[in-house]
């Protein structure tokens, strides 16, 4: 998230939502249930927002906030003057974090869950979602674990439906609750919005994939989760992220979704974010993963074997077998996205996935080489 410094007219009080404008698109966008933020640059433009004011326009304020751009969707913290950008039209990449509470504890948990009650947090992407004045194709929803709002998630799908019917949404869930049917069928029953399930499956066992996810018996729940999804005709994408207990077992777990799982739309294999738990359980989670390209070539065959399709995340392709850089995608979020200044002559950079930002203060998936396209097509 992108916080900055911004000032703010006297009728932003508290923490809420607003639409950032310009003073010449406010006329075109104005709506009566919604709030909108002018950003001003010029005296002028105040100005013009206390006649608008005066004239009875109760839901309109100033910001002077040079960061942002006209179109982002903030919430403001005017005691601490800052607003913090939570959808930026302009990005590649989209999402909205549903709850921080979670039914598992992953070894390399990005965003370490917390108990506390957090349902401010489904009203907040709910008031976002009614404030973005344009669709993205793709929006993440995340958390947490965002079945823990049990039917809440339909509410928050149904939303984006009415607000933004061109938009595909892709949950990212550990899947378990979803072993429960009535609870399936209440989320994805009838469901207008189209939608993708990013599932993660750590293990070909249960006691692999509970132990990765700290959790006795997720395994089954998550296996029979991904089976009510499949009598749903829901779209799956299982998600692997490459840590040291995964990348042992990795081309049986390939072998295992190819043999047991076919209905899966893809696997997305990720590099693992150095953050979170993963900071705090390193000796599992840091590898070089070029040390672990023939496991990774593996892999790929027994995907390529049953024709499951894949690809690669967060990964940057002078980690990865030459044979597998068209698999690779630039999948990580545009304000957490660096490139190290050994990348800098490097022919690849426009395609490269790159790096999470705190990768300084962890650790990088791989040595970084540089790659000249004359090595790359030699
Ligand atoms: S050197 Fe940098 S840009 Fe080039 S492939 Fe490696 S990580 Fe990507």
């Amino acid at each position: 998230m992108r916080r900055m410094s911004a000032s703010f007219g006297s009728r932003v009080q508290n923490e809420d939502i607003w639409r950032v404008v310009s003073i010449e698109t406010l006329a075109a966008q104005w709506q009566s249930d919604l709030q909108f933020l002018v950003k001003v640059t010029r005296d002028s433009d105040r100005k013009h927002v206390h006649q608008l004011q005066a004239a009875g326009l109760g839901n309109v304020e100033w910001m002077d906030a040079c960061d942002t751009e006209i179109g982002d969707v903030v919430v403001t913290t005017p005691h601490r003057s800052q607003a913090a950008v939570l959808y930026r039209p302009s990005d590649l990449h989209h999402g909205l974090q549903l709850t921080n509470r979670c039914n598992s504890n992953c070894l390399m948990c990005s965003q370490p869950p917390t108990p506390q009650a957090d349902d401010w947090m489904v009203r907040e992407a709910v008031e976002v979602i009614r404030h973005m004045g344009s669709s993205p194709p793709v929006l993440g929803l995340t958390g947490g674990e965002p079945l823990l709002l049990g039917e809440g998630l339909r509410e928050v799908l149904d939303h984006v439906h009415e607000c933004h019917p061109s938009t595909r949404v892709e949950i990212l869930s550990n899947g378990r609750l979803l072993a429960n049917a009535p609870l399936c069928k209440a989320v994805v029953d009838g469901l207008q919005t189209p939608t993708t399930w990013l599932v993660p499956l750590y293990g070909h066992v249960d006691f692999l994939h509970d132990f990765v996810v700290q959790a006795h018996g997720a395994f089954e729940q998550t296996l029979a989760g991904l089976l009510n999804l499949q009598q749903h005709r829901q779209p799956i994408q299982l998600r692997i992220v490459l840590i040291k207990p995964v990348l042992d077992v990795l081309p049986e777990l390939c072998t295992f979704i190819g043999r047991n799982l076919p209905f899966v739309k893809e696997v997305a294999l990720m590099a693992c974010e150095p953050i979170g738990f993963a900071l705090a359980n390193r000796e599992l989670c840091e590898v070089d993963l070029a040390d672990w390209q023939g496991t990774l070539e593996q892999a790929a065959r027994q995907l390529k074997r049953h024709s499951v399709p894949f690809l690669f995340m967060n990964t940057p392709l002078c980690a990865l077998p030459t044979d597998l850089h068209g698999h690779a995608h630039r999948s990580i979020s545009d304000w957490k996205n660096v490139y190290t200044p050994v990348c800098e002559p490097c022919q690849l950079k426009p395609d490269c996935a790159g790096f999470f930002a705190w990768h300084e203060r962890g650790w990088k998936p791989a040595k970084t080489i540089p790659i000249t396209r004359e090595e790359y097509t030699a």
